[in-house]
């Protein structure tokens, strides 16, 4: 039963309810059916129409596609719906969750000491909530989104701030505790066995941004830096590209720079005759050449040597070169979250920054493999899109919405609850959403591969209508190619 079957059942069902039916004074009738409906506007918010005409416009589909689970808006909950949403088109995220609840079933029946029981609170709500959302369903069903918060509010030991409405930081918060308790099932697993799957935490990556010297070609010291969402930082411009904003490769130019290759390299080069102190140091700079990056900072006595040198006609001061950076990924997550900061400082206050962003619904990511500290080999790496959100208003206010892939095909990996049921749900996991769909090749899924929700509006549509959202995309979710 949905939530809002369910409230509508408990308000039919309780005592006052009855009473205002059964009274025959005309004015306390109607006056306490108005504070009801009142007391179900401020629960149900936005909701409230659309829960009270659903029949009539919520006719049931012969299809299993047309419809999916929208998520109810008890006011300023558009930032944790498309959130959850976004993470509900991942088929990466299923074969994630089920994993972990893989790992959590081994570690619970084989405890370290008799009646341990162990638990992922997140994992485990989660799972049941996505199941929830990727069940077929012939009629535009609404959930709520409640379960997740209540546990996220017990694991934080306080109340969640509604007024917080950031799809991204929420998002954020998600994966933090989803890390946490990845970490703790990890250090679980390597206490008590090694002989199963562990999972990979799917949305972990590294990159680094890699600068080139354009006139000796070689590279900089490889840094490297974490993320579980891609974090890009949309130009002042009309328009980009999505691969060139991931790869940096066309807008970021330094001019001017002081490359230690090129400055060893020109004193190595140089025909003059040196004293015998200045001897024993260029013979230090050609044992070290090899292996030298443009960044590398030289010890002492070295880099004052090649600093200041300045002999037959080779000045290192004046020799500069411009440099590309580049960002590349040393470690490519199985789920690509992208976000694109659109807040833009003008010098006074933050505005929407409406550059466009053409993505498409493949993506090649360039996977750099590094070798103690040294780019070896590269590939690509190819994602699909899964789902998008898109923000529409102002920088401070505005409404989030969530564009999800369809999960039907034969490769899908529903979620399996009877891994690790909570106890005392009274579910009925004896079916999996699999089996209750024969997988027949719908021509609708193709025609209309996603679903447009907005909250607990859901539509299904072509794949044009997410690629154009060109001007308020927001995060998008990628996942990695089998
Ligand atoms: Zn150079």
């Amino acid at each position: 039963m949905s939530l809002v079957n369910t409230v509508m059942h408990s308000f039919k069902n309780h005592s006052l309810f009855r009473q205002i039916f059964q009274t025959e004074n005309k004015l306390i009738k109607y006056g306490s059916l108005g504070l009801v409906t009142c007391l179900i506007s401020y629960v149900l918010g936005p909701d409230i129409f659309r829960v009270l005409f659903r029949s009539s416009g919520n006719k049931a589909s012969l299809r299993y596609d047309k419809y999916t689970t929208g998520l109810i808006n008890k006011g300023n909950d558009c930032f944790i719906n498309s959130s959850l949403q976004g993470l509900a088109g991942s088929q990466r995220f299923n074969h994630y969750l089920n994993s972990v609840l893989r790992c959590l079933k081994f570690l619970n029946e084989n405890p370290k000491q008799e009646g341990n029981r162990y638990a992922l609170p997140l994992h485990q709500v989660m799972a049941e909530f996505i199941y929830d959302l990727q069940a077929p369903t012939f009629l535009n069903t609404v959930e709520s989104s409640d379960k997740i918060i209540v546990t996220m509010e017990s694991i934080f030991k306080q109340k969640m701030s509604r007024r917080q409405n950031d799809a991204q930081e929420f998002t954020q918060l998600l994966l933090e505790v989803l890390h946490n308790e990845y970490q703790e099932l990890i250090r679980l697993m390597n206490f008590i066995t090694n002989n199963l799957d562990i999972p990979t935490y799917p949305f972990e990556g590294k990159y680094c941004h890699e600068l080139t010297c354009l006139k000796c070609g070689r590279n900089s010291e490889v840094k490297m830096f974490d993320f579980d969402i891609l974090t890009l930082n949309l130009p002042a411009q009309p328009s980009i590209s999505l691969d060139e904003l991931i790869s940096g490769s066309n807008s970021d130019v330094i001019e001017g720079f002081s490359c230690t290759v090129c400055k060893v390299s020109a004193i190595l080069g140089g025909t003059g005759t040196h004293n015998p102190n200045t001897r024993s140091l260029i013979k230090s700079l050609k044992e070290i050449f090899p292996e030298l990056k443009i960044n590398t900072e030289l010890d002492e006595p070295l880099n004052s040597f090649v600093d200041s040198y300045s002999h037959d006609g080779v000045i290192t001061r004046n020799i500069k070169s411009t440099i590309v950076k580049k960002t590349v990924f040393v470690e490519v997550p199985d789920i690509l979250l992208i976000h694109l900061t659109r807040s833009m400082f003008n010098g006074m206050s933050y505005t929407r920054n409406a550059c466009k962003i053409a993505y498409d619904e493949k993506l090649l990511l360039e996977h750099q493999l590094v070798m103690d500290g040294v780019s070896v080999m590269r590939n690509n790496i190819q994602y699909t899109l899964s789902s998008a959100i898109k923000h529409s208003g102002s920088h401070s206010m505005g409404h989030y919405q969530c564009y999800r892939r369809k999960l039907f095909s034969k490769r899908f990996e529903p979620i399996d609850l009877t891994l690790e049921p909570s106890p005392g749900t009274g579910r009925n996991i004896s079916k999996t959403n699999k089996e209750t769909i024969t997988f027949k090749r719908t021509p609708t899924v193709k025609r209309y591969p996603f679903w447009w929700i907005c909250d607990s509006r859901t539509k299904e549509c072509p794949l044009r209508s997410v690629l154009d959202e060109q001007k308020s995309v927001y995060l998008l979710y990628y996942d990695k190619k089998h």
